[in-house]
C-alpha cells in the first residue's frame, strides 16, 4: 500500500489500537472476510446500543455497542456520523475490557484501617447509606453545609453523569460550591477580550480551508477523527503550518513547524503580525471593517524587535518569516488552539495574542478560515440551572467557593484558604466523577488533605484510584455505559444520545441514582427535583429557548429518535461582522485587559516573572499534556492500555548529553513541591529547556513502586484570568536517579 500523508497521519493513531490490541487486531481485519474469524463476527451480533463517548475529549464519538444477553461485546464508531469513521480512538476500543476490568469495584466498602491503609471491610448499601447520611447531617449541624464540598470534574461528561444527577444533590443539602475551572477558563477570557467570544467555525467546514494552523494542538492524541478533515483540505493543496514546543505527529507532517519555547506565544504571534504587517500581507481592508485600536497596535508591536522575539522563542526570525509569508498568502485559514497553551501564568495574554494575529491576516467571517477552540454551542445552549435544580440551594449567593485547582489549599491542615483568603476547614468531601490526588496541582499537598483524620471522604467510582484508596467510604459507581445520558460536544456542534448499554454490575449505582438515594436517606426527597427519573432531568437541560437550539426545534424527542443532533449558531462563523464584544468589533486595544491590570493591546508577560525564585532558578520547565491511550486519569487500569507507557520524561538529547542521561535511564525531577521519578526517553522532540511527563498518571501505579507522579511537581496557582490552572507554569531539576 502507498503510505501517503493522509495514512501516515491517521496512522498515529491507528498504530496505538493496533499495538495496543495485540492478538486480537488481525482478528478485526481478517473478520472482513466472511469466515475468516467467525467468534469476533459473533461478537458483532445482537442489539446495538448508541452511546456518546463520555470522556473528556474533542471528538465526544458516537459508538454503537453490540449488547448480547445483557453483556457488552463489541464497540465501533457510528459511522452514519460525519465526524466518525467506524473506529474509536485506541481508548474508545477498549471500552469492553474497561467496562469489565478485573478490578472493579463492585459493591460498598468501608475503612477497617488508617486511612491510605488499604484495609477495607465490606458493607450493604443501607449501611452505606446510613453511615454517610448520618455523619453528612452531623456536620452540617455542627459545622455548616458549607464545610461539605464536592469534588468532581470530567471522569463522566454527560449532562446527568456530571451536573444534572450529582449537582441536585449538593444544592438540596445547600454544600460549598466547586469551581470547576481547571481547563479553558484563562483562553476564554483571552480570546473574549478580542471577538467577544470563545466559540468558532465547524471544523466540518475545515475542508474547504487553505492552511490548516495546529497552534499548542496534539490532534492525533485529542482530536483523532478531526484529522481527516485536515487531510481532505491537504488533498486539495492546503499547507499544515504548526506551532508546538513539542513535536507532535502532526507536526512531523507539517509543512511548517515552529518549535518555540514554552509560553512565548504572544512573542511569537506578535513576530507574525509585523511580518505581515510589514509585507503587506495584513488584510487592511478586513482590519478597517472589522476591528478597532489598529493604531495603537502598530505602536505597540514597534516595541517589540525580531531580535527580542527570537532570543525569548528560540524561534529562528527567517523560519518565523517563512511561516508568515505562506499563512499571510493563503487566501483561507483556519486556526485551531490547542487546551494546554492556556494553562499558563500568561494563558488569557498569549491566547489574545493569537486571535489578534488572526484578525490582522483578515482571517475570520468565512467558509474555511476562522478560529476554533472550544465549540460549546450545544452545551452553552442547554438550561443548566434547571438541569441542576440550582434553585434548591437555600444560599446560592453567600455559599463560599472553592476551585478545584486550589483543593490542596482549600483541605490546608492547618491554614485553608480559597482565592487567597481563610476559609472555615472543609469537613467533608465527596468525590465522584474524579481523582483529585492524580489530578490535582501539588498532588502531595492534596494527598496530605484527603489524609487528615478530621475530613469525611467519600469517593464514588469504580476503580480504586489515588483518591479512594484514601477514603472512609466507597461506593461503587456504574460506568456511563449503564445508565441513559446524552452528551453535547465541543469540537463540532452536536449533541448526542447516551442509550443505557447494560445493566449495573454487581451493587454499583450511577451518579443520579446514588444521589437520589442518599437524599432520600437524608429527607431531601421532601424536594420535587429530587424524586425525579433520568428522562425528566433531560428535559430539563432541553427546556431552553436558545437560538442555537430553537432555530433548529430541537426536541427530546428527536435526539432520542435521531441519535445525534447539530445545533448550528451560525455559519459561515462571523460571517455578519457582528463581534460579541462591548464594541462589536474585534479589539486590538481592550479595556477589559487594562482592567484586569495587563496592557490593552498586548502584554508581553512570562510565567518565570511569577514564579518564586527557588522555581524560578531552575533549570527546566514541565510540560505535562495528555497522551493518547488515556484521559485525563481514566484507562490506567484497563488491561490492553496499562502497559503503554505513561511514566517517562522526554528529555532533548543536548540537555540528555549534558546531564549524562541515557534512553530508559530512570531520573528523577525535583522542586520545592516534591520530587517524581520516570524513565528518560531522550529525543528531539522536546525543544532544550524542557522536559515533558504525561499529565494525571497514578501514584499507586507508578511501576517504579515509588508512588510517585507528574503532578507532585505541578504548581497551583491560578492562571492570569479566569481563574483556570496553569500545570504547564511549574519548573523542575533533573538529575538520573
Ligand atoms: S476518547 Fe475521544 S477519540 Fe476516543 S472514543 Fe472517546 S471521544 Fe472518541
Amino acid at each position: 500500500m502507498k503510505i501517503d500523508r493522509r495514512t501516515f497521519l491517521q496512522g498515529a493513531a491507528a498504530s496505538a489500537v493496533l499495538s495496543s490490541l495485540s492478538g486480537l487486531t488481525p482478528g478485526i481485519a481478517n473478520a472482513k472476510e466472511p469466515g475468516a474469524n467467525t467468534g469476533l463476527l459473533a461478537k458483532r451480533e445482537g442489539e446495538i446500543k448508541y452511546h456518546t463517548c463520555q470522556r473528556n475529549c474533542a471528538d465526544r464519538c458516537l459508538l454503537k455497542f453490540t449488547v448480547q444477553n445483557g453483556r457488552m461485546t463489541y464497540v465501533e464508531g457510528a459511522s452514519e456520523m460525519k465526524k466518525m469513521g467506524t473506529s474509536p480512538c485506541v481508548k474508545g476500543h477498549a471500552y469492553v475490557q474497561y467496562t469489565y476490568a478485573a478490578d472493579r469495584i463492585l459493591h460498598p466498602m468501608e475503612r477497617a484501617g488508617k486511612k491510605g491503609e488499604g484495609k477495607w471491610r465490606r458493607i450493604s448499601w443501607d449501611e452505606a447509606y446510613a453511615k454517610i447520611a448520618s455523619r453528612l447531617q452531623q456536620i452540617i449541624k455542627d459545622h455548616g453545609a458549607d464545610s461539605i464540598l464536592p469534588y468532581s470534574y470530567s471522569g463522566h461528561e454527560g449532562v446527568i453523569g456530571k451536573y444534572g444527577g450529582p449537582s441536585r444533590f449538593f444544592n438540596a443539602i445547600g454544600a460549598r460550591k466547586l469551581d470547576r475551572k481547571v481547563c479553558v477558563f484563562a483562553a476564554y477570557e483571552g480570546l473574549k477580550s478580542v471577538t467577544g467570544t470563545y466559540q468558532g467555525p465547524d471544523p466540518y467546514d475545515n475542508i474547504y480551508t487553505n492552511c490548516y494552523i495546529s497552534w499548542g494542538q496534539n490532534e492525533t492524541a485529542t482530536n483523532v477523527h478531526g484529522i481527516k478533515f485536515i487531510n481532505q483540505a491537504r488533498d486539495k493543496g492546503a499547507k499544515l503550518l504548526v506551532v508546538n514546543p513539542i513535536r507532535t505527529p502532526i507536526a512531523s507532517q507539517a509543512d511548517i513547524w515552529l518549535q518555540p519555547r514554552p509560553s512565548t506565544d504572544t512573542h511569537l504571534a506578535s513576530g507574525i503580525m509585523k511580518y505581515l504587517i510589514e509585507h503587506d500581507l495584513a488584510d487592511l481592508e478586513f482590519i478597517k471593517a472589522n476591528t478597532l485600536g489598529y493604531e495603537q497596535l502598530l505602536i505597540r508591536l514597534n516595541e517589540m524587535s525580531y531580535e527580542e522575539i527570537e532570543r525569548v522563542t528560540g524561534v529562528p526570525t527567517a523560519k518565523m518569516f517563512e511561516f508568515a509569508k505562506v499563512y499571510g498568502e493563503s487566501e483561507l485559514s483556519v486556526l485551531r488552539l490547542g487546551y494546554g497553551m492556556q494553562r499558563n501564568f500568561n494563558g488569557a495574554r498569549m491566547s489574545r495574542a493569537i486571535a489578534m494575529m488572526h484578525a490582522v491576516a483578515g482571517q475570520y467571517g468565512k467558509i474555511g478560515n476562522g478560529f476554533i477552540y472550544d465549540n460549546t454551542q450545544a452545551d452553552d445552549s442547554l438550561n443548566y440551572s434547571k438541569g441542576r435544580a440550582d434553585h434548591i440551594h437555600p444560599n446560592p449567593d453567600t455559599v463560599g467557593h472553592v476551585n478545584m485547582t486550589e483543593i490542596a489549599k482549600a483541605l490546608d491542615p492547618e491554614n485553608p484558604i480559597a482565592y487567597g483568603k481563610p476559609i472555615k476547614p472543609i469537613k467533608a468531601v465527596i468525590n465522584y466523577n474524579g481523582n483529585f490526588v492524580s489530578v490535582a496541582p501539588d498532588s502531595n499537598a492534596c494527598r496530605r488533605g484527603a489524609m487528615r483524620d478530621d475530613l469525611f471522604l467519600v469517593v464514588h467510582d469504580f476503580l480504586m484510584t489515588d483518591t479512594a484508596e484514601l477514603a472512609d467510604i466507597i461506593v461503587p459507581s456504574t460506568t456511563q455505559f449503564e445508565f441513559p445520558d446524552m452528551g453535547t460536544d465541543y469540537n463540532c456542534y452536536h449533541m448526542q444520545t447516551s442509550e443505557k448499554v447494560i445493566e449495573p454490575l454487581g451493587e454499583s449505582k450511577d451518579n443520579w441514582i446514588f444521589f437520589k438515594e442518599l437524599g432520600a436517606h437524608m429527607g431531601l426527597d421532601r424536594f420535587p427535583e429530587m424524586r425525579v427519573d433520568y428522562e425528566q432531568i433531560l428535559r430539563d437541560f432541553l427546556d431552553t429557548e436558545e437560538p442555537a437550539f430553537r432555530h433548529n426545534n430541537i426536541t427530546y424527542e428527536q435526539i432520542i429518535r435521531d441519535k445525534f443532533v447539530t445545533v448550528y449558531d451560525q455559519r459561515p462563523y462571523f460571517g455578519d461582522g457582528k463581534y460579541k464584544t462591548d464594541s462589536g468589533k474585534i479589539e486590538f486595544y481592550s479595556e477589559m485587559m487594562k482592567e484586569a491590570g495587563f496592557h490593552p493591546v498586548i502584554d508581553f508577560g512570562l510565567p518565570e516573572d511569577e514564579m518564586l525564585p527557588e522555581e524560578k532558578n531552575l533549570p527546566f520547565r514541565l510540560l505535562s499534556p495528555a497522551i493518547p491511550q488515556r484521559a485525563n486519569s481514566a484507562f490506567y487500569n484497563v488491561k490492553y492500555i496499562r502497559n503503554f507507557p505513561a511514566y517517562f520524561a522526554k528529555i532533548n538529547t543536548e540537555d540528555a548529553a549534558e546531564l549524562g542521561i541515557n534512553n530508559n535511564d530512570r531520573v528523577r525531577l525535583n522542586n520545592q513541591r516534591g520530587e517524581a521519578f520516570f524513565i528518560a526517553q531522550v529525543s528531539t522532540q522536546v525543544v532544550r529547556g524542557t522536559v515533558m511527563a504525561p499529565k494525571n498518571n497514578w501514584r499507586r501505579m507508578d511501576p517504579q513502586g515509588k508512588a510517585s507522579c507528574t503532578n507532585n511537581l505541578t504548581t497551583d496557582t491560578l492562571t492570569d484570568m479566569g481563574g483556570c490552572s496553569a500545570y504547564h507554569s511549574t519548573r523542575v531539576a533533573l538529575t538520573k536517579a
